[in-house]
């Protein structure tokens, strides 16, 4: 993919916090494409939390981390952003001058973004899959052994080994069966953390001889030059299995990494990037930390913070966006401009 995609902001992050930086930012006509790791928005909320009720949403008396997501993605419709998934940025590097900065921003997935400004809503860093135990296991990465699955037509006709008990492990189990050559599900107990339908999908399709399912843990790899031939799992009872595996996904959960933020060339605090309390720009003029990724005296890691964060970088972005243009502070309850591009007048 060598196109390069031009717009006003890349905001890094589609958490709570990269979300309503889009409305924010909508507002003021800026125009806003966001990266995220994760195959969805919401960051945290979605991530470690979706059912639980949060309390301290201004005007929300109570309201899931779930619900949040998909009330702020609602709120940014009419501002149409461009959501890039299951991508992480990894360079950001600036252009231009200091009145006039411009960024080139690329992503693991060989995306190439030219902004205006770039708003880092990283959160605590990006979600990183945990690595099994499995001695070796780094030389097949990205070769065999995969934490995500990006393209399942990779997989047709493969040897698949899927090892863990939650949704994921359970998600993809279900979808990719039907493509496999032999699909087995490894997990140390039998007891799974996954929705009971997909369970109970996964048992049948089990008992009808269509995949298999071993309690126990991968113990070994075998394979030449990252190529993966067999796995060994060590089974409850101590007995080991050997099986055919040329493709190999483990989902261990996600860990939250600071990752390639730390090599932008940005001051950092204890992981964290520091800003100032007027406009949350970084020591680089046009680029903004919002959200839990920020640093200031008396920074409070909740999501009403950063809401206040974004409304108020937004309007120095304006600045880099639209440098001959006043901007006019507006309400929407009164403003109709404001309102028509809400789509409400
Ligand atoms: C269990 C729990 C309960 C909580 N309860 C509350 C509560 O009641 N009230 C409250 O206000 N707050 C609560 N919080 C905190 C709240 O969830 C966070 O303040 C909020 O999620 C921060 O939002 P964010 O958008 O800044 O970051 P996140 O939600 O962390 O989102 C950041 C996103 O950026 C992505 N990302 C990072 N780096 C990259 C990269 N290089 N490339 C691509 N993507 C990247 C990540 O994958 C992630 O999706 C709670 C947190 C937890 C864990």
């Amino acid at each position: 993919m060598s196109d390069v995609i031009e717009t006003d902001v890349l905001i890094v992050g589609a958490g709570p916090i990269g979300l309503f930086a889009v409305f924010e930012l909508g507002l003021l006509d800026i125009k806003a494409h966001l990266v995220d790791i994760l195959p969805k928005a919401g960051g945290q909320c979605s991530e470690l939390y979706p059912e639980k009720p949060i309390y301290d949403i201004p005007g929300f008396p109570i309201v899931t981390g779930q619900g949040l997501v998909e009330n702020l993605e609602k709120q940014i419709e009419p501002f149409h952003p461009t959501f890039h998934f299951g991508e992480m940025v990894e360079s950001l590097t600036p252009k231009g001058s200091n009145g006039a900065p411009r960024f080139e921003v690329t992503t693991d997935n060989g995306k190439t973004f030219e902004v205006k400004s770039v708003m880092i809503a990283a959160g605590g860093g990006s979600f990183q899959p945990k690595r099994p135990p499995i001695a070796g296991i780094d030389a097949y990465e990205g070769k065999s052994v995969f934490y995500a699955v990006r393209r399942m037509e990779e997989y047709r006709g493969r040897d698949i080994v899927i090892v863990g008990g939650g949704d994921s492990a359970l998600d993809w189990t279900l979808n990719l069966q039907p493509i496999a050559k032999r699909l087995t599900l490894v997990h140390r107990r039998d007891d799974f953390r996954a929705a009971p339908h997909s369970v109970n999908a996964m048992r049948e399709l089990t008992a009808a001889g269509k995949m298999d399912l071993i309690i126990g843990q991968t113990s070994k790899l075998k394979g030449e030059e990252g190529q993966l031939s067999n796995v060994t799992i060590k089974t409850n009872d101590g007995s080991e299995i050997e099986i055919a595996c040329d493709r190999l996904i483990p989902f261990f959960g996600l860990t939250m990494k600071l990752g390639p933020v730390a090599k932008w060339g940005l001051n950092l605090h204890e992981n964290l990037v520091p800003v100032d309390t007027e406009k949350f720009e970084t020591n680089v003029p046009g680029i903004f930390a919002v959200g839990d990724i920020n640093h200031y005296p008396g920074k409070l890691k909740l999501i009403l913070s950063g809401f206040h964060e974004a409304a108020l970088a937004a309007q120095k972005v304006h600045r880099y966006v639209y440098p001959d243009k006043k901007l006019t502070f507006q309400y929407t309850t009164s403003s109709t401009s404001l309102q028509k591009k809400l789509g409400v007048a």
